[in-house]
């Protein structure tokens, strides 16, 4: 394993972490609570095993299970061998004492005394308006630090650029940031330029969504064209952001042994500024045909689950996707096996207010499922 400098933190963390956001489910439905235990702690003690030494969860994952695995993953000595990530959901807290008593809890359901990293999850401009300042929520991070429970002091981040800038320099004892990076996004929410700032203060940053969802590992045929068949579409993602500067280290929600096998494989190769400039050229075409493909930029994450109305919001997503690419068949053939079809949309705007993507899903459902009638 490779290990990388995290900002200012002076710690060397490995070039690819573990997200638990996506781990094996007995119901086979991705961010189920039913997480296969055995399989689960298995992958994370191998991945230990292998040298990665930062494991990521969060208070939602898994239907609020994912930071009791993580638990249960790190005993028998694997704590010490790992940082502990998690995150305070702002998109729960109603009053400013939900601070403490959430991350009590999650010490709880961790069985741990101390976090080591701990963000601010999912920041945007009104998660910072709104709950953050209204709630003087650094004061709150710096006496949890004050009291070790918690060691270094950080935000997940969705929005624009600005934000980002703005949240950044707020505060002048960040410790690091997580933000949405891949060769599709590099303009879009806080993205390269949004990296470069962050590094140059010093903080540590970690990518996530390296893979944009997965649509990346299994990217359109006309992208998969651009993408030279030198190494996967996997590692081609993943080898554009180790190339970069600034990127502390990636972040990989990984669901099975094959994945972080081929992802620790990847990782043992990586470097900054690896890529030769043909290749930094060809991630520019493949953006190009990527953007050009209509797609809805849903990264399957779940935060809009469950709709009121029953409908499978990433599921009808990831169906009507395909349909922008040569696999329109296996389009058609997924949306019709969908029970509640996207027409069932009552436009409550609920999942709007979650996603971090800012997709417009009540305006978008209607107009899938005419598109799939038409067809
Ligand atoms: S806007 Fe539509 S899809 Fe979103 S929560 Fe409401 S009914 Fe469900
Ligand atoms: S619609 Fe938004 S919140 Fe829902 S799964 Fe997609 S990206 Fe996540």
């Amino acid at each position: 394993m490779r290990y990388r400098k995290f900002g200012n933190t002076g710690l060397e963390i490995s070039a690819l972490s573990f997200g638990t956001m996506r781990l094996p489910t007995y119901d086979n439905q991705p961010f189920s609570p039913k997480i296969i235990e055995d399989e689960a702690i298995k992958m994370l003690r191998y991945a230990i095993d292998q040298g990665v030494n930062y494991i990521d969860t969060a208070y939602p994952y898994h239907g609020e299970q994912s930071e009791v695995l993580v638990g249960k993953a790190l005993k028998d000595g694997y704590r010490d061998k790992v940082y502990l990530a998690t995150k305070c959901p702002l998109y729960k807290i109603k009053r400013e004492e939900e601070f403490e008593e959430i991350l009590e809890e999650q010490l709880k359901k961790l069985q741990v005394d101390c976090i080591d990293f701990y963000l601010l999850h999912a920041v945007n401009k009104s998660k910072w308006k709104d709950i953050v300042l209204k709630f003087d929520f650094i004061s709150k991070l710096e006496k949890a630090k004050e009291q070790g429970k918690i060691k270094y002091i950080g935000f997940s981040f969705h929005d624009d650029y600005e934000t980002f800038r703005e949240i950044i320099d707020y505060y002048d004892k960040w410790d690091f940031c997580q933000i949405q990076l891949n060769y599709i996004d590099v303009d879009n929410q806080a993205g390269i330029k949004g990296l470069k700032y962050a590094a140059e203060k010093g903080l540590g940053v970690i990518i996530m969504e390296p893979l944009l969802g997965g649509k990346l590992a299994d990217p359109p045929v006309e992208v998969s064209k651009v993408l030279s068949p030198k190494k996967t579409p996997v590692e081609w993602a993943l080898d554009f952001l180790w190339d970069l500067n600034g990127v502390s280290f990636l972040l990989s929600g990984m669901g099975t042994m094959d994945q972080i096998k081929d992802n620790i494989n990847y990782a043992d190769r990586s470097d900054k500024g690896m890529l030769l400039d043909e290749e930094k050229l060809m991630f520019e075409k493949a953006k190009f045909v990527y953007d050009n493909m209509a797609l809805v930029p849903c990264t399957k994450c779940s935060y809009c689950m469950p709709c009121s109305f029953g409908l499978d919001i990433p599921k009808i997503y990831e169906a009507y996707n395909k349909t922008a690419t040569s696999k329109f068949e296996a389009a058609k053939a997924m949306y019709e096996e969908i029970e509640i079809k996207a027409d069932s949309c009552r436009k409550c705007k609920k999942c709007e207010k979650v996603c971090p993507q800012d997709i417009k899903t009540s305006e978008i459902m209607p107009k899938i499922h005419e598109a799939f009638q038409k067809a």
